[in-house]
């Protein structure tokens, strides 16, 4: 029987979709039990909302105050203790499972695998390279855990109706004190997180400043969507990094996709792969983003955006 063992990303108060994500490609291997960790301070609500999961078999909660804060070097040794008897170790390849996992797999002395999009079997896995323009099939040794993180584009949310069985679980591990949480500085906003949002506003250079990018921001909130920037937008300084959509920045997968004053350039493209539909705001009608968008609207984005945003608005 192939276990797997999940680990659920959250923050503290709700289970972020990424690990929905991680089950549905669980769940396509075959015969596989799977259980999920919730790493928590209190972490009941968490673990009701993981067990509501279908295809997730129990729930293993393990509290302790040091887990208050997703801190990759205290996580790891824990999963790294847990992970004993299970033959797969999965975590979302999001900005938590990236730090995490790699950890994870180096206590237990195996290599990673990295980004899986397709599972071919139980040691046998997809994944892309050179900014999604291969695929190559990767062979996990038989013998060995497979710690690997999942392409959480690649893969629906597994459907709420499940029933899992919750345990309380403990290990014996040595939590490090070497390094620890001290403080979490983000921009508070209420908008959609960028990475599971359903739809998508993205900015380009073309804005021109951080204060014109107020525009892109004012469209998505009439949308309900997340918002993203293209890399020369960050680079210039109108958003913080972590709005970067692409091949070094995040790799997103929303129903709807707006990308504006965005050339098209393959590293951007790289991170909108698997969205849905792509719309695109240019005023070139030559400018590559047009080659991948289902609707283009070729003008001046002051004049559109402003528009379509009255006119959602209504
Ligand atoms: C190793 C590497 C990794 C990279 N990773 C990423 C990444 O993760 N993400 C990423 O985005 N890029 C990445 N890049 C950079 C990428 O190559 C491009 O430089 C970048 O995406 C360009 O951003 P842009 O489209 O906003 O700017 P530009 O290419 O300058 O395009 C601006 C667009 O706005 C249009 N425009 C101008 N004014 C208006 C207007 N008033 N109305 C409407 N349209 C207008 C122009 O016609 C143009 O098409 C990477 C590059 C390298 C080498």
């Amino acid at each position: 029987m192939t276990k797997i063992l999940l680990i659920a990303e959250h923050d503290g108060s709700t289970i972020n979709p990424a690990t929905a994500k991680c089950v549905t490609c669980a769940a396509e291997i075959p015969d596989a039990e799977i259980h999920v960790a919730v790493l928590a301070d209190g972490g009941d609500s968490l673990a009701g909302e993981v067990a509501r999961l279908s295809s997730v078999d129990k729930v293993l909660q393990l509290d302790n105050p040091a887990n208050a804060y997703p801190v990759a070097a205290v996580l790891a040794p824990q999963i790294a203790a847990l992970a004993e008897g299970y033959s797969h170790v999965f975590g979302p390849s999001t900005t938590f499972g990236k730090d995490l996992m790699p950890r994870v797999a180096a206590l237990l002395g195996v290599n990673q695998i990295s980004d899986i999009m397709t599972v071919l079997g139980s040691h046998s896995f997809e994944r892309p390279i050179y900014a999604v323009n291969s695929i190559v099939t990767v062979e996990a040794p038989a013998d060995q855990p497979v710690v690997a993180t999942v392409r959480i584009a690649s893969y629906a949310s597994a459907a709420e109706g499940g029933s899992a069985s919750i345990e309380a679980a403990s290990v014996d591990a040595e939590i490090p004190g070497h390094t620890r949480f001290i403080e979490l500085q983000s921009g508070k906003t209420d908008r959609p997180d960028l990475q599971t949002a359903a739809k998508v506003v993205s900015g380009g250079r073309a804005l021109g400043s951080s204060e014109n990018f107020d525009i892109i921001y004012a469209l998505a909130e009439a949308l309900g969507a997340g918002v993203g920037a293209s890399r020369a937008a960050v680079d210039a300084g109108y958003v913080p990094n972590e709005m970067q959509v692409g091949q070094t920045g995040k790799i997103i997968a929303p129903d709807l996709y707006i990308a504006i004053g965005i050339s098209g350039a393959i590293q951007h493209l790289t991170g909108i792969k698997d969205a849905g539909t792509i719309v695109a705001i240019n005023k070139d009608e030559e400018a590559p983003i047009f080659e991948v968008a289902d609707i283009g609207l070729v003008g001046d984005l002051f004049t559109i955006v402003p528009e379509l945003e009255a006119a959602i608005k209504g």
